[in-house]
């Protein structure tokens, strides 16, 4: 029965599309102005969604989701026009006279497919991408950020036609007949695991893929840094939204001279922060599931600071684990919560070999003053995005592209990043009739034959 519901919506998509209608430039713009006046006439709707499903306060939704999906929406507007333009590619000498240039155009129906973790960014922003490369989408959020999941679909479905942008709610099973359709563009964003399921799904149609994933991201403090500066910054990016964000530092490196006063400087910090479910500066393990998991990464034989839980409102204190190995639980899964297991290295190679024992991170970041050292670290190290000196910020810049690598995933989101992920560009060759050499064509000598060898640089040595 759903099979064939959601059969439907694909082919009801697929006809609109066929269309045209959701190409021009003014549909998009329309679109996402559209988008964004419907977040805003329902922000407080959206924000006791994700009040129940989180207990997450005004202020950090405001930052984590509204503004992100302004920033984003906005920045795509504005350039919208000039990423749909045709562009402008070099004509080399075999081909002369001719232009060249490529055309972006939209994929056609595309999947989009979220987490719980910020559950109007990461399922939204795609879709303003999806929008401005001028496709019809269905949107599939998680299921366990249920209210939040609930909120976006009645919202979203009843401002735009199924045919056009369509959110349809559930968990495995639903995702699971969703991805036997045949889409022209799955963006799915979720754990690695269930990544390799998705891309699985997608080679039986060919559809091509993003990947959003995660992995175990370190932060790498080395001795010279801003110790107070990198703290303040470090603390704020591991316990936001209680470390359940993909791009927080999963573990912390740090220099073994300066491990004792960063320890020190990080309990401080996050005293100052005052992160409690009462005040509204923290928020709750999403699900009971999550909340054990974690509880069973924390040896309290290691615990430095925090260590305190409450199964009733899902909450665990904000944690650091000192004297932490690489074969440690803590250290063989992406934490994904409240937890900063902190390992220290002598010099920087031993760092970089600690991260290598694990797959390609999806964020890494260096708190560093000295230039080698940071450049040791990126030349050395893979990894899908990143910061130094901060945390979690490259995010929020919608000019650097987000994504994995290896792992951690394939493919971009944000900004023209965002919109090329939902765009095939076809590539064009134009030709006067003015001029035709007949060089290519046969009969065939020797002659031609060493034009051609010169034209291809055959006989030049390197
Ligand atoms: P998840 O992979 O369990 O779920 C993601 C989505 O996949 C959900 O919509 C879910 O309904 C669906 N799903 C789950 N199991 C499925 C299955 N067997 N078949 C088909 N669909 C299935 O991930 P999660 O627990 O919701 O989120 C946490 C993970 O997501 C972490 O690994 C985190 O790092 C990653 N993440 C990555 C990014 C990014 O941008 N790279 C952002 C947020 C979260």
């Amino acid at each position: 029965m759903q099979t064939l519901k959601f059969a439907d919506t694909v082919a009801q998509q697929r006809s609109y599309f066929e269309t045209d209608a959701t190409k021009s430039i003014d549909f998009r713009r329309d679109n996402l102005q559209k988008l964004k006046r419907i977040l805003r006439d329902h922000e407080i709707e959206l924000h006791r969604a994700i009040e129940a499903d989180f207990n997450k306060s005004y202020f950090e939704t405001f930052l984590a989701e509204f503004a992100r999906l302004s920033i984003d929406i906005e920045h795509t507007i504005r350039n919208l026009k000039k990423w749909s333009r045709k562009r402008r590619a070099p004509t080399n000498i075999i081909n002369f006279p001719a232009t060249s240039y490529l055309v972006p155009e939209p994929l056609g129906v595309c999947l989009i497919i979220g987490t719980w973790n910020f559950p109007y960014q990461i399922s939204l922003s795609p879709l303003v991408s999806c929008i401005a490369a001028g496709n019809t989408a269905i949107v599939k959020p998680s299921e366990l950020a249920s209210n939040t999941s609930s909120a976006m679909a009645r919202i979203i479905n009843d401002a735009f036609p199924p045919e056009y942008i369509h959110v349809i709610e559930g968990g495995v099973d639903e995702t699971s007949v969703l991805l036997e359709q045949r889409f022209d563009k799955i963006f799915f964003t979720g754990s690695t695991r269930v990544g390799r399921i998705v891309y699985r799904a997608a080679a039986e149609h060919l559809t091509p893929v993003t990947l959003e994933l995660g992995g175990k991201g370190p932060a790498i403090v080395n001795d010279d840094c801003n110790l107070e500066q990198s703290v303040k910054r470090l603390v704020w990016a591991k316990y936001l939204n209680a470390g359940q964000v993909c791009i927080a530092p999963d573990y912390v490196l740090v220099h073994e001279s300066i491990r004792d006063a960063f320890l020190s400087s990080a309990k401080k910090s996050i005293e100052q922060y005052s992160y409690s479910l009462e005040n509204g500066n923290y928020v709750q393990i999403i699900n009971e599931s999550n909340f054990k998991r974690l509880v069973n990464l924390i040896d309290y034989d290691k615990v430095y600071c925090g260590g305190k839980t409450d199964a009733e409102f899902r909450y665990i204190e904000p944690t650091i684990m000192i004297n932490v190995s690489p074969d440690d639980p803590v250290m063989q899964e992406e934490i994904f919560g409240p937890i900063m297991p902190v390992l220290s290295f002598s010099s920087v190679d031993e760092a970089v070999n600690i991260v290598r024992r694990y797959p390609k991170p999806l964020a890494l970041y260096v708190f560093a003053c000295s230039s080698q050292f940071k450049k040791h670290i990126l030349d050395k190290l893979s990894f899908g995005t990143g910061a130094i000196n901060d945390a979690v910020m490259q995010t929020t810049n919608p000019y650097l592209p987000f994504g994995g690598v290896g792992e951690s995933g394939m493919g971009s989101a944000h900004g023209k990043a965002g919109f090329d992920s939902f765009s095939h560009y076809k590539s064009i060759l134009a030709k006067p009739f003015w001029l035709d050499s007949n060089l290519r064509y046969s009969p065939y000598s020797e002659r031609k034959l060493k034009v051609v060898k010169w034209i291809a640089g055959w006989g030049r040595r390197r």
